[in-house]
């Protein structure tokens, strides 16, 4: 018996027990300091009122022999593909319920699509990034070529075409950086794609922060896209669903490769190795793509994006380089004074007792920058920018 030695490749990540180590430690040698954290990655609001309704619905229809539903669908319910084909409308974009699969989370499918691709393809991934691309890739033992993310571009890597890559990682907006990829820089991805034969994978997590009309918020927004990408979308921190668990990923019929269609195979990777989300979080689900539902949720995001928006007004009038801050619910900026991500992460811990996120732990290019989080608390965002501006 041998293991999957690829696992010996992964890097340890340290990145957040760094971190809480680092703060329990300040926090024991100084328990009158009140610190207030601005490195959350996690909704701070609980699910809203139209969801909660509709899962106590379904909990009660589980109770009942004539309502009560046993194994589901694996590629979700119909009632919910079709609610999402109706919000995917009003973006101008048609889709049919056949594209969508429901998943536990977007993280699953982003790690869980690989199984339909050769282990020999190249992998195309930028630097910064969501470690889950890098590490998922690492397991299985594929060839990554990293594209830099830098100020210069303003961490929206464009193709570069003396780069062949098979399978390309688009995060927008993106975590870390908060930048947001427009329709013609979008379109320059979709165009190298097709010449490739590559496929994107794109992750749209973030997309309900976009405010921006010009800014796409789904990548079949752009010509062409139905033919070379696969979306990966969550109701985490759309809907606050990180610990009820739903995302759901569109595979278009139009995407071929080798004349073999890729939504046949996710189909039948999904009813083998997935079971399936609960019907009562899939009710939930639904509730959130109703009108009631949506805008609920949307004074939500609304209020993270208030909170970006004070954090980013801040780092504007202290002079710092940021990107992010707008249409998304982070904020990445550049270290003042040249200082490393830890060298400032600990000076904002014992200086200014605020906890951000070092953006070294993102990969080599996040080195000297800083991720800064929108899903705090609003008097925390403003006591903590008050301290920013007095101490400065
Ligand atoms: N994609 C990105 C870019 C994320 O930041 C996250 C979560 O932080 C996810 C995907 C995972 O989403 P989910 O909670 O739906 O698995």
């Amino acid at each position: 018996m041998n293991i999957n030695s690829n696992y010996l490749n992964l890097k340890d990540s340290y990145l957040f027990s760094s971190i809480a180590k680092k703060v329990a430690e300040y926090k024991n040698e100084n328990p009158e300091k009140e610190l207030i954290r601005l490195g959350i990655g996690d909704v701070t609001f609980p699910l809203v009122p139209t969801v909660i309704s509709a899962m106590q619905n379904a909990v009660s229809q589980m109770g009942n022999s004539e309502t009560f539903h046993g194994y589901g669908e694996e590629q979700g319910y119909a009632f919910l593909r079709q609610a999402i084909c109706g919000y995917y409308a009003k973006k101008s974009v048609s889709l049919r319920d056949t594209e969508i699969f429901i998943s536990d989370g977007a993280k699953s499918d982003l790690g869980n699509i690989l199984d339909i691709f050769d282990v020999n393809n190249t992998v195309l991934i930028p630097n910064p990034v969501y470690p889950v691309y890098v590490d998922t890739n690492v397991m299985a033992g594929r060839k990554i070529i990293y594209m830099d993310g830098n100020p210069e571009n303003s961490f929206l890597p464009l193709p570069d075409y003396s780069v062949k890559a098979d399978i390309i990682y688009l995060c927008s907006p993106n975590n870390p950086t908060g930048a947001v990829y427009t329709k013609e820089q979008l379109g320059l991805w979709i165009e190298y794609a097709i010449k490739n034969e590559a496929v994107i994978l794109f992750d749209s997590a973030y997309e309900v922060f976009i405010t921006d009309k010009n800014l796409p918020t789904s990548i079949y927004q752009i010509e062409g896209a139905k033919k070379c990408a696969i979306e990966f979308c969550s109701l985490s921190k759309t809907a606050g669903f990180t610990g009820t668990r739903c995302g759901y990923t569109v595979v278009p019929s139009e995407l071929m490769q080798n004349n073999l269609s890729l939504n046949k195979l996710w189909l039948r990777r999904q009813t083998t190795k997935f079971n399936g989300v609960p019907y009562i979080i899939q009710r939930g689900a639904e509730a959130v793509f109703t009108d009631e539902g949506y805008k609920q949720i949307k004074e939500n995001i609304d209020y993270y994006l208030e909170n970006a928006k004070i954090i980013a007004y801040t780092l504007t009038s202290l002079g710092i380089w940021f990107t992010g801050g707008q249409n998304s619910p982070y904020i990445w900026l550049k270290c003042p004074n040249g200082l490393s991500s830890w060298d400032y992460f600990d000076e904002l811990l014992t200086k200014y007792n605020i906890v951000g996120t070092p953006g070294a732990g993102f990969g080599s290019n996040g080195e000297g920058f800083f991720r800064l989080t929108a899903f705090g608390n609003r008097d925390n965002v403003n006591k903590a920018m008050k301290r920013l501006l007095q101490q400065q």
